[in-house]
């Protein structure tokens, strides 16, 4: 194991990351075991993965990962709250009616307002826009955020999803307010690099911390979809892909990235990693990416997934033959 974990500053503030954070998307539901929930809150803090990122709508059902963790966080970790980063969000659907969704003032600050009654907390360390709403004039959606912090319910601010030119405009209104935006979170893995034209150069420009979500492409860049033989995928029972309470990752979309995970699981052990390993330790190459959000199924998958933080960059000739099965920059 790596550690300590390194940390990473988040644009120009005083915000420090673990490179690995870990995400309660799936997995953290009504559904699932609260003990298994709280061996890997508990293993993440002794790995130094100090901070857990959380949506309003994280389930399912909506809502019930952050019940869950305002459970576990009352019972069980009271005493490490100001030792955790946590994050929610708000901009997704959540309840009937013109104002369970998107980006008004009032969406997002009733919104807040449940997230923290879940989690049973006083404030969150960071809460963000979930998603530009194209409606709503970006002045409302960015003075709700002001708004959370100035009332003392988030201590910093951040936007996730937004494309360049809005990220650009919505960070002019932010710093006129005094509340810059300090993070933004975007998709970023081996099997999508659609960012690297776009949002990220724009982040640097910014000085506003990058998160990336699904580094590991939600579990097919472990491997663990792959066949002996052939192009069809195999399903593991508990899979996210095999899971009938996920919608978010279906066996056909795994079935058609399996030649290029195939391709890259090949270089991965040319190399002498697990594929997993391959894949976080990618995006940590750059200085940039503040932090790595994946998600954890078991104990066993966040101390892999550790295992990535702290190495040493991947050497050239690695990247160059990664860049090309994958499209480089
Ligand atoms: P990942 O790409 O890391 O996928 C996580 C899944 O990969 C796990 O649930 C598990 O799936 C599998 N996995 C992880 N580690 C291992 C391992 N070592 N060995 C084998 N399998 C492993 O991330 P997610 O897609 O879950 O996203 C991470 C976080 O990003 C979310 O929880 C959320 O916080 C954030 N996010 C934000 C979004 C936004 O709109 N802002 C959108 C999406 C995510 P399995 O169950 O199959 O074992």
């Amino acid at each position: 194991m790596n550690t300590p974990m390194p940390y990473r500053r988040s644009g120009c503030s005083g915000i420090l990351l673990p490179e690995i954070s870990l995400g309660l998307w799936h997995n953290f539901g009504r559904n699932d075991s609260r003990e298994t929930c709280r061996d890997i809150i508990a293993r993440a803090l002794e790995l130094g993965i100090c901070h857990f990122d959380l949506a309003d709508n994280y389930g399912p059902p909506p809502g019930s990962a952050e019940s869950r963790m305002g459970d576990l966080l009352s019972q069980e970790f009271r005493h490490h709250r100001d030792e955790m980063f946590l994050s929610t969000k708000a901009g997704h659907l959540m309840w009937p009616g013109p104002y369970g969704d998107w980006g008004s003032r009032k969406h997002l600050l009733a919104g807040l307002d449940q997230s923290l009654r879940r989690l049973k907390v006083d404030y969150v360390d960071v809460f963000y826009s979930h998603r530009p709403d194209p409606q709503t004039p970006l002045e409302e959606t960015m003075g709700a955020l002001v708004h959370a912090v100035r009332s003392g319910k988030a201590l910093y601010v951040g936007l996730s999803k937004y494309p360049p030119e809005l990220f650009h405009r919505a960070c002019a209104i932010l710093r006129e307010e005094k509340v810059p935006c300090l993070l933004h979170q975007f998709r970023y893995n081996l099997l999508d690099r659609s960012c690297e034209k776009g949002i990220l150069p724009a982040l640097t420009e910014e000085h506003t911390g990058a998160i990336v979500f699904s580094p590991l492409a939600q579990g097919m860049l472990t491997g663990k979809y792959l066949s002996e033989s052939g192009d069809v995928p195999v399903l593991p029972a508990d899979s996210r892909a095999a899971r009938q309470d996920s919608v978010f990752l279906t066996p056909e979309q795994v079935q058609k990235q399996t030649r290029l995970v195939r391709s890259l699981n090949i270089l991965a052990r040319e190399a002498g990693m697990p594929l997993t390993q391959l894949a976080l330790r990618w995006l940590l190459r750059k200085p940039e990416i503040t932090s790595v959000l994946i998600g954890a199924r078991t104990v066993k998958q966040i101390e892999e997934c550790a295992r990535a933080a702290g190495c040493p960059p991947l050497p050239a000739d690695l990247l160059e033959a990664i860049d090309a099965l994958s499209g480089g920059e």
